[in-house]
């Protein structure tokens, strides 16, 4: 299962002086058993469900060398942490992340890809990887969430960049 992203994730490992151990192999599987954003916290909770001893150090410890690898995404939610998600070759997206509810949706847009390979282009630069995101309020949410609530929303969740609010 996953032979190509495990290979990778041995190798950068070796490459450390560190092996695929049963725990981060755990995190592993458990990461590219399917296709979601899920923060460490839950993965630890899954994996104890299942009976694994492993420490929560391990598992952020585990997700990092994941990240560093390039195999695994990381996306910012907020105050609240990161989300993680398998990442597959050739396959890119980026995300709408919603404020009241942290619901992430993914998107990709051909425009906003070329545009970005233009602004590259312009500044001689060679891009390797980007990850784009918008925070804001998602449909579900948006019934219940007035402009005045969504600004102080957005306060609250202090995020990097400044959030795309809609109207
Ligand atoms: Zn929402
Ligand atoms: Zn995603």
């Amino acid at each position: 299962m996953r032979t190509r992203e495990r290979d990778i994730f041995r190798k950068y490992l070796e490459r450390r002086g560190l092996k695929l151990t049963t725990e981060r192999q755990a995190v592993f599987d458990e990461l590219f058993a399917r296709h979601e954003h899920v923060e460490a916290d839950e993965i630890l909770v899954r994996l104890r469900g299942k009976g694994k001893k492993i420490s929560r150090a391990t598992i952020y410890r585990t997700l990092e060398l994941l990240v560093d690898s390039g195999i695994v995404g990381r996306v910012r939610i907020g105050e609240i942490g990161y989300r993680y998600e398998r990442l597959r070759a050739g396959e890119h997206h980026d995300h709408l992340i919603c404020n009241e509810c942290g619901r992430v949706i993914e998107f990709f847009e051909p425009r906003i890809e070329s545009l970005q390979d233009d602004v590259c282009e312009r500044y001689g630069f060679l891009p390797l990887s980007h990850s784009h995101q918008m925070r804001g309020i998602c449909r579900q949410c948006r019934p219940r969430t007035s402009v005045v609530e969504a600004v102080a929303s957005a306060e609250r969740a202090k995020a990097g960049r400044r959030p795309h609010l809609v109207h």
